[in-house]
């Protein structure tokens, strides 16, 4: 029996007062057992605010990043350990990959994002710069700094591992401490998976704790600079969000509620096309994976109304073999839900669906089970309804069945179903599964607003297709409305919720200095040397070459129309040319310019420059004609280190003719070794 203990102040204890036990939902054993008294809310605050605040802030955004990396791979060496709690949930091997194996990735994922899209240092740039006046010396652009208070993370009980690093990941890399609280049925194996987090040594002190149980009065005690991410029931957030501090205090508050997600049978997708039988399949994985307990699972089943007989024959047949029973039992598909208290809940739920959609697959009375006894264990069976009038019906889009529910619908056409799927009141994803591009378009149209994800599946996109329910760190997992109105992960959206975007105005000068990003007008720095002679080490953000000019001729760009075979009219015809409303006649070519800007800047010795490996943000601006006369400013810009041995320069590189007008600007990519 696993005793929970909370991580409060770098210290491991067991709350005091009345002990709670928590029952296994496949045997109904004690699994784990603990305290009720309430943590020290005001201590837990103060050690994340005063000790892991600054550490982690100190660490500049790609320390961070790799120490989620190790963190990652840590946990990745360890996870069988969470394997083997797994079962005690109620889940598969396959139920507990989402959970567990998602979750390691999810750190890998923020990782990864963090170096790349982030600088290499302690303020993150949002955007480019906004020029705010005529001469330049006065611009603004968005930068964000990490909040400096605590993010407290309160999770649901479906994915204790998953829902646990999932926010971890971004309000690390943020840089925010974080206080998580798991859903106390399945605390053990959150705290497993915390434990080695702690036991991993890589997190500075204070950057995370863990409140097995209740959180006493923690969040009357926080303020604007801290963050509540909750994941749970609708009727839970709206309790949380009365707290008065939160509505008084300005603490952010994002929400991942329940969802009635719907998916829809495309009218191209009848019987006979890849796509029926895809759609059949996601149903079936939906509805019994986790037992139908995930946030994102389908709960609504929308097929044109001609079809519902087939598709419900369909569905109950693949039902029909799905095996349920022990989790850890071999051949077993489906587990058990958490717990028997979430068992009743569904129950309620059912008879509710029940009143307005008649049962036509699944009786939770007669149920077979391999290795599990139904008296003992809180099992259901896939349970499947149709809703003969979707429109008069209200619980079928109202009430979340937190297990494997669903009801099949029929819709007249697509208004009608984008109409139905809008009566889930706002959800987290809803699919369509369509091979026809029209089709699609229509729906985001019709039912973007109501969804956090649209989710198209087809003949050509199954074979890799993630699943209907699976939320990525790539993309936004949330939705509008009953689905709580927040945004988790989405790539760096999600840590953009742990930092205060902050517009900042002033001189290139004073820009550059602020964003550690040369800006054009600020200082240009000479070197001793050619900066392709210098290290990476070596070379100052703002170190400029200003090279000499050479002439473009017509001999140039013919040369170049017939080396490279690109002989378009603008480049070769007079008259076509002037004809155009952009050119004054024959003009260079952009690849030209760009070669020859090449000519102009590179210091061809060996040396710490290794490779040119990109170029960003390339515009043509004005037109050179043959005559002009072309020079460059290439200015280093921004410095990341990327590997043991070298890291990357961002360039400015700004073309002008002899007129000193800009002609074209890039930002050029190179791999410069940190010494020679
Ligand atoms: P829940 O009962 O609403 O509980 C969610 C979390 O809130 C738990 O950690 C719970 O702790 C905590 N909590 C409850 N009362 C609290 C209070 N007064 N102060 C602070 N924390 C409090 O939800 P659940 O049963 O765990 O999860 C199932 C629900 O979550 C379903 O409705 C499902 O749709 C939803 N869900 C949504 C998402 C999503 O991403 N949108 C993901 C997963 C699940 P205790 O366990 O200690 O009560």
């Amino acid at each position: 029996m696993i005793e929970l203990r909370s991580f409060a102040k770098g210290q491991w204890t067991a709350a005091a007062g009345a002990r709670r036990e928590i029952r296994g939902p496949v045997d109904g054993a004690v699994v784990a057992t603990l305290g009720s008294a309430a943590p020290d809310a005001e201590g837990m605050i103060r050690w994340a605010v005063e000790a892991g605040g600054p550490a982690l802030r100190k660490m500049g955004i790609h320390d961070r990043a790799r120490m989620l990396k190790s963190l990652a791979q840590y946990l990745d060496a360890r996870k069988e350990e969470l394997y083997a709690l797994n079962p005690l949930t109620g889940a598969t091997r396959r139920d507990g990959w989402i959970d567990i194996d998602g979750g390691i990735m999810t750190l890998f994922a923020y990782a990864s994002r963090g170096r790349r899209e982030m600088p290499d240092g302690d303020i993150h740039l949002d955007g480019g710069v906004e020029r705010l006046s005529r001469g330049g010396t006065f611009l603004g652009r968005h930068v964000a700094v990490p909040l400096e208070g605590v993010a407290v993370h309160i999770n649901a009980f479906n994915f204790p591992v998953w829902g646990m690093l999932e926010k971890l990941g971004p309000a690390l890399l943020a840089g925010m401490p974080a206080i998580v609280k798991p859903a106390t049925q399945t605390a053990y194996l959150a705290e497993a998976a915390f434990r080695m987090i702690v036991e991993s040594g890589l997190l500075p002190e204070g950057a995370v704790q863990f409140i097995a149980g209740g959180v006493g009065d923690l969040l009357d005690r926080l303020g604007p600079q801290d963050v509540v991410s909750f994941t749970g029931s609708a009727e839970t957030a709206a309790r949380l969000r009365q707290t008065p501090r939160l509505l008084g205090g300005g603490t952010r508050f994002i929400a991942e509620q329940d969802s009635l997600n719907a998916t829809i049978l495309g009218p191209d997708a009848g019987p006979g096309t890849p796509e029926f039988d895809l759609f059949v399949k996601e149903v079936v994985t939906e509805m019994t994976t986790k037992a139908g307990q995930k946030c994102t699972a389908i709960r609504r089943i929308m097929v044109p109304r001609a079809l519902e007989a087939e598709v419900i024959e369909a569905i109950g047949g693949r039902l029909s073999q799905v095996t349920i029973g022990a989790p850890a039992a071999e051949g077993v598909r489906m587990g058990a839900l958490a717990s028997h208290d979430q068992r009743r809940d569904v129950l309620d739920r059912v008879a509710a669906i029940g009143a307005e959609a008649e049962p036509v697959f699944g009786d939770p009375d007669r149920i077979e089970l391999v290795d599990a006894d139904p008296t003992r264990g809180a099992f259901l069976p896939p349970m499947l309804f149709r809703a003969a009038d979707p429109d008069g019906a209200r619980a079928v889009h109202e009430v979340e069945a937190f297990g494997p529910v669903a009801t099949v619908m029929g819709y007249r056409d697509l208004d009608h179903a984008a109409a139905l799927a809008r009566r889930g009141g706002g959800s987290l994803v809803a699919s369509v599964i369509t091979h026809d591009p029209a089709v699609a378009r229509t729906m985001v149209r019709a039912m973007g607003a109501w969804h956090g994800r649209l989710y198209f599946n087809d003949r050509e996109s199954m074979a890799e297709a993630t699943g209907h329910g699976s939320p990525l760190p790539h993309l936004v997992h949330g939705g509008p409305g009953r689905a709580g109105g927040g945004e988790e992960m989405g790539g760096l959206r999600g840590v953009l919720h742990y930092m205060q975007r902050v517009a900042v105005q002033g001189s290139p000068r004073i820009l550059t200095a602020v964003g550690g990003e040369w800006v054009p007008g600020a200082d240009e720095i000479e070197g001793p040397t050619h900066p392709f002679q210098r290290t990476f080490n070596e070379i100052e953000i703002g170190e400029t070459v200003r090279t000499p000019s050479r002439e473009v001729t017509l001999a140039d760009i013919e040369h170049f129309a017939h080396f490279t075979g690109d002989t378009f009219y603008a480049h070769m015809d007079e008259d076509a040319a002037a004809a155009n409303p952009f050119f004054p006649g024959r003009v260079a070519h952009g690849y030209l310019l760009l070669s020859f800007a090449a000519g102009l800047f590179v210091q061809p010795d060996p040396g710490p420059v290794l490779a040119n490996t990109g170029l960003n943000a390339l515009s043509f601006q004005k037109p050179v004609s043959p005559g002009d006369r072309l020079w460059v400013r290439l200015t280093a810009k921004r410095k990341t280190r990327r590997t043991d041995t070298y890291g990357e320069i961002a360039w400015n590189a700004t073309l002008f003719n002899q007129n000193d007008e800009q002609v074209a600007e890039y930002e050029l990519l190179t791999m410069v070794a940190y010494e020679r």
